[in-house]
């Protein structure tokens, strides 16, 4: 397990916002309340209703504000400490603008750190990753250039066009609860769970 440097993205990967984006969605009148509680679903239901713009304002909101009550995926803070008592390296990057294209003016990456802080991602005895191995950049090629810089040996996203854009040294890893088939021009592992991870790595 030497030598391993992991990245990890931040939004959808490490939180999950699915309930939070299905709640505002329904109480602001975009949904049925039958469509399927997830983001993607949600923002194509949308999309199909005329309401992109809406959803876009709704995704800042979620971003900004709501992420304070967004949970930790399953699985996730043992299995990243067990990861770094072991030595492994783990970086955080993400990427999003800072303040939401449309809506109120959050300050998404103070958003997003603030809510690593409340759940002790910088805790030695929870999770335990250091405050400068997470990097917010603005766009994902900035994204994909941190990557690069930091030497990340594995990167775990859920959005495969971040996948795509890393060199092939870099093992990838897609975070997915679908199942997804590899096709032979798409080389991603996948994690469908965190606790999965010790089976790739
Ligand atoms: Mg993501």
């Amino acid at each position: 397990m030497r030598n391993i440097h992991l990245g990890i993205d931040f939004d959808n990967t490490l939180v999950i916002y699915d309930e939070i984006f299905y709640n505002l969605a329904l109480e602001r009148g975009f949904i049925h309340k039958n469509i399927q509680a997830n983001k993607v679903s949600i923002r194509e239901e949308m999309i199909l209703n005329g309401k992109e713009n809406e959803f876009t304002e709704m995704q800042g909101e979620v971003y900004g504000n709501l992420i304070k009550n967004a949970k930790l995926q399953k699985d996730l803070s043992q299995t990243l400490n067990f990861l770094l008592k072991k030595g492994i390296k783990i970086s955080i990057v993400s990427h999003k603008t800072k303040f939401p294209i449309k809506g109120k003016k959050y300050d998404l990456h103070q958003a997003a750190l603030n809510w690593l802080k409340t759940n002790n991602f910088f805790e030695e005895n929870f999770i335990g990753i250091e405050l400068e191995n997470v990097f917010f950049e603005e766009t994902i090629d900035q994204k994909i250039q941190r990557i690069k810089d930091i030497n990340c040996t594995h990167f775990i996203d859920d959005l495969e066009k971040v996948l795509e854009k890393l060199d092939n040294g870099i093992i990838k890893i897609l975070f997915t609860k679908k199942n997804f088939k590899t096709s032979e021009n798409k080389n991603f592992l996948t994690l469908n769970n965190w606790n999965e991870i010790y089976d790739i790595i």
